[in-house]
């Protein structure tokens, strides 16, 4: 919870004392709170530095993920695109962020066709009408910049094009519900909406999450419906929207490698993700 006096400096960095600035903001996130919501501590509220830090990387993150269209087509392996993305991340300056991530072995994540997320590179070769999903997170400076999509490979089934829009449009969905005070569970509620409307599932064992100065921070992002109540959004605050969005149905196993979840059903999943900032007025994606 931010805690603050009338006469401190407000949180959100204009230099001005709370009680002429987000005097009221405070009020209503106050009230909200009372009514068993969790608000953000003020470690979550980016600064302006941290902001300029993370719109770098992510970037960057933007930029790659660009350029791979060029690169990702039928006969190349997942382990060549990790080693592109991986020669290029450290020719501009930055970091990999998966790589040796809780032993994560590779420095992107490469997840192909009923691959939900965080399939391992390997010498897999891609084959015409394979979709999948690249995730790349960028470090500089010690500020995090996540963003994944979806590529096909050659020519794709137009069942599968259908299951790569749907999701995206789950995703700007998603984004347009972020508004200051309301809680995140908006988010979840957007997604499964346009989902289910296309007789799709949601994903429910992986979500999003904070990010910025750490690769993962609070607050966890469900991408469905949930009657809890959840953290409320503040301007500042820097996280993850990534739904997983399954043509079948939406229980996931964990392969022996410890990484890799794949549909239980073997349907196909698609996913698309940005790193999001929270405004006055709603989001503005950074990736
Ligand atoms: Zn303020």
């Amino acid at each position: 919870m931010l805690k603050l006096k009338r006469n401190d400096y407000c949180w959100c960095g204009s230099k001005k004392k709370l009680k002429k600035c987000h005097i009221d903001f405070m009020d209503t996130l106050q009230h909200l709170h009372s009514k068993g919501y969790d608000t953000p501590s003020l470690s979550l509220i980016k600064t302006d530095k941290d902001i300029a830090g993370i719109k770098k990387s992510s970037t960057l993150t933007h930029q790659l993920l660009d350029e791979l269209n060029t690169i990702i087509k039928p006969g190349i392996t997942t382990n060549e695109i990790n080693t592109w993305v991986h020669e290029e991340t450290i020719k501009r300056g930055a970091i990999p962020a998966p790589l040796h991530y809780k032993g994560f072995p590779k420095s992107i994540c490469t997840s192909i066709n009923d691959v939900i997320c965080h399939g391992i590179p390997d010498d897999t070769i891609l084959k015409e009408g394979d979709i999948v999903n690249v995730d790349i997170t960028c470090i500089i400076d010690g500020y995090f910049g996540d963003s994944c999509r979806m590529y096909s490979v050659g020519k794709i089934s137009t069942s599968a094009q259908k299951l790569i829009d749907v999701t995206k449009e789950c995703l700007d969905l998603a984004i347009k519900s972020v508004k200051p005070l309301q809680p995140v569970n908006v988010i979840g509620e957007a997604i499964e909406k346009h989902a289910h409307k296309h007789n799709y599932s949601v994903v429910e064992c992986f979500g999003g999450h904070g990010v910025g100065n750490a690769f993962h921070e609070e607050p966890f992002i469900f991408h469905y419906k949930r009657s809890d109540k959840q953290m409320i959004m503040v301007p500042g605050m820097v996280f993850t929207i990534e739904p997983m969005i399954n043509e079948g149905g939406y229980d996931c196993n964990i392969l022996d490698d410890d990484w890799t979840a794949v549909t239980k059903d073997g349907s196909l999943s698609a996913q698309w993700e940005h790193t999001i900032l929270v405004t006055e007025t709603g989001a503005e994606v950074l990736t």
